[in-house]
């Protein structure tokens, strides 16, 4: 990530403080129009829900490394803003059925497995009442020193942490062959079911990279949805096989960044400025 100047970043927060101010008047004139409606598909499709996306929460200097003390930080904004923390099945179910969600819900999630989201993420988390789902790679789950063993994932899991799949050797589901694909996919979703004793029903593209072709194998391998790095949140109008996600890096002003990325998402949306 480009690391923001003082300037740079002062412009940024103006903007975003202007986009919130328009946009509060926005969700204001449509509060009301949803108060008259008793259309609920009108007020959902006002909800989208922010899934964040992390990877390490550690103190290497690198971009997808959070230092714990600033994942601690993020953790108590979010706590302090009344925000809970969903699962994906919550959050499917809500897009699906119009199941009902806690207040400001959001989806906390990983990829690959690491074994600092068990040192040092977890327990900062589950001093404020949060879980997340963390995507495993589940060939390295128990084997390579920097991830997670199995064991720590069951004690997370029985705290409810939700586990899903990253495929088997974090494989770009674009770069291989059909078969090898299809196998990445299967395999390691049989992995967790018999390492958790539960269906494993979500998946997220290692990369971030997927096509039409991806999106109809990991729905064929039985997934009910799947997780991008595409920046956005998750709403009504997402492609469950191609869900948005908000990539949380590490800066210069680790979290400034997030902040920016976390609350201007919806305004973004709202705008039109972000999905297509
Ligand atoms: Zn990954």
């Amino acid at each position: 990530m480009i690391p923001i100047s003082r300037r740079q970043g002062c412009f940024l927060l103006l903007g975003i403080v202007f986009l919130l101010i328009v946009s509060s008047s926005v969700v204001s004139t449509t509060a009301v129009v949803a108060g008259r409606n008793t259309n609920r598909a009108a007020i959902t499709s006002l909800e989208d829900i922010p899934v964040l996306n992390y990877h390490k929460i550690d103190n290497y200097y690198h971009a997808l490394s959070i230092p714990p003390e600033e994942f601690e930080e993020q953790m108590a904004y979010l706590a302090e803003n009344g925000f809970t923390t969903i699962t994906p099945d919550q959050l499917m179910a809500y897009l699906n059925y119009d199941k009902a969600l806690p207040e400001k819900p959001i989806l906390i999630t990983f990829d690959d497995g690491y074994s600092d989201n068990y040192t040092n993420a977890y327990p900062i988390m589950k001093k404020y009442g949060f879980t997340a789902t963390i995507f495993l790679v589940t060939s390295k789950i128990g084997q390579e020193e920097n991830f997670m063993t199995w064991d720590q994932v069951r004690t997370m899991q029985k705290d409810g942490f939700v586990f899903g799949s990253h495929t088997v050797t974090h494989a770009a589901l674009t770069k291989v062959s059909h078969e090898q694909a299809m196998a990445e996919l299967i395999n390691s979703r049989k992995e967790l079911e018999q390492q958790l004793g539960v269906k494993s029903r979500f998946f997220a593209y290692p990369t971030g990279a997927y096509n039409i072709q991806s999106e109809e194998m990991v729905k064929q391998a039985g997934y009910r949805a799947a997780f991008t790095i595409r920046y956005g949140q998750a709403g009504v109008e997402s492609n469950p096989y191609a869900l948005e996600r908000i990539p949380i890096f590490r800066g210069q002003h680790t979290f400034r960044s997030f902040f920016v990325r976390l609350n201007a998402a919806p305004v973004l949306e709202r705008f039109g400025l972000i999905r297509n």
